[in-house]
């Protein structure tokens, strides 16, 4: 795995670890498979949650996994149809994300005719891959001399706009750029029929924001997001259910859960932007322990994002503003 983890610092314990700590040797990989609401599903196990969404004119996923499990992964989206496989969004560049790519860019058929563009060899074979275009800077060539990933995983139908929208399966699917967030080319994934978004890295309900900062992470791209999806959601009778969110780690969420998690992010981002604005160290802030109230839930021991990590985060993202 090492001729993924270019980047510095951070990010590549970050995706060490993602890649690395989260397939123990000693037990068999599971995937399972979720109903969330409509035409749309989430596949858990190790790596990024996908979310698949399937219906008459094929299947379409938004993140492939871990490359160590792709073909589990197109089993276990077998299971749910056994039409072509069109469309795959990527919402981030991790490899807990776009693992999957070349095996699923390979079990994939192109409509032609359609908006496809790039070169992707033959017309008509091939997943059209969607990502935002900072994504396959990043996976093509981005130390500028050899790529991290191979040609067929990359994405091959970009966009450089605020969004980007797509029919397919009956319902429009709306992809939505937030700029400087988890990463620099993150996209939440609107299913309008099916009420349903599938948020990647953007949100996750096992750990603090992860915020990617050599790879053009900020904390306020994260509270971006999360007002962007607290936005788009629709609450159902007494405030729960309705829109449904797919979290990039962990479980689906709902309008309330989103509420919560930004209203924290807010406290604990207010509370380290007073201690930038009074000059304090990194190490004065962390002494001061702005994340205590909620280290129980979001901190737990032994994970790969500690408040530590989160606290640096946010604390560096702050002070690069200045
Ligand atoms: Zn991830
Ligand atoms: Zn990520």
């Amino acid at each position: 795995m090492r001729a993924y983890l270019v980047g510095g610092g951070l990010a590549v314990t970050l995706a060490a670890f993602l890649v690395t700590a989260q397939t123990p040797q000693n037990r068999p990989v599971e995937l399972h498979t979720l109903h969330v609401q409509g035409n749309v599903y989430m596949i858990t196990g190790d790596g990024g949650n996908v979310t698949v969404q399937t219906g008459s004119d094929g299947i379409l996923l938004v993140d492939s996994g871990l490359a160590a499990n792709a073909d589990l992964l197109i089993a276990e989206v077998r299971k749910l149809s056994k039409g072509p496989i069109r469309y795959l969004i990527n919402t981030h560049v991790h490899p807990d994300h776009v693992g999957g790519n070349e095996k699923i860019f390979a079990a994939g058929s192109t409509i032609t005719g359609g908006n496809v563009t790039g070169d992707i060899g033959d017309a008509g074979v091939g997943t059209t891959i969607i990502a935002h275009e900072a994504v396959l800077n990043r996976m093509s060539a981005p130390t500028g001399t050899q790529s991290p990933f191979p040609q067929r995983a990359w994405p091959n139908d970009t966009y450089f706009t605020k969004e980007k929208k797509l029919f397919f399966n009956g319902e429009a699917i709306e992809i939505v750029h937030i700029p400087a967030a988890h990463t620099d080319g993150d996209s939440l994934v609107f299913f309008r029929r099916s009420d349903v978004i599938s948020a990647g890295d953007l949100y996750v309900t096992t750990s603090y924001p992860i915020i990617d900062l050599s790879r053009g992470g900020n904390i306020q791209g994260i509270l971006d997001a999360m007002n962007r999806m607290i936005d788009i959601c629709e609450p159902a009778d007494k405030q729960e259910g309705g829109t449904y969110v797919i979290s990039g780690h962990g479980r689906v969420a709902d309008q309330a859960d989103l509420v919560e998690y930004r209203d924290m992010i807010t406290i604990i981002r207010d509370r380290i932007a007073d201690g930038v604005k009074k000059g304090l160290t990194l190490e004065q802030v962390k002494a001061a322990k702005p994340t205590l109230d909620y280290d129980a839930v979001y901190s737990k021991p032994g994970a790969f994002w500690t408040a530590d990590q989160f606290i640096d985060a946010v604390y560096k993202s702050l002070s690069a503003k200045k």
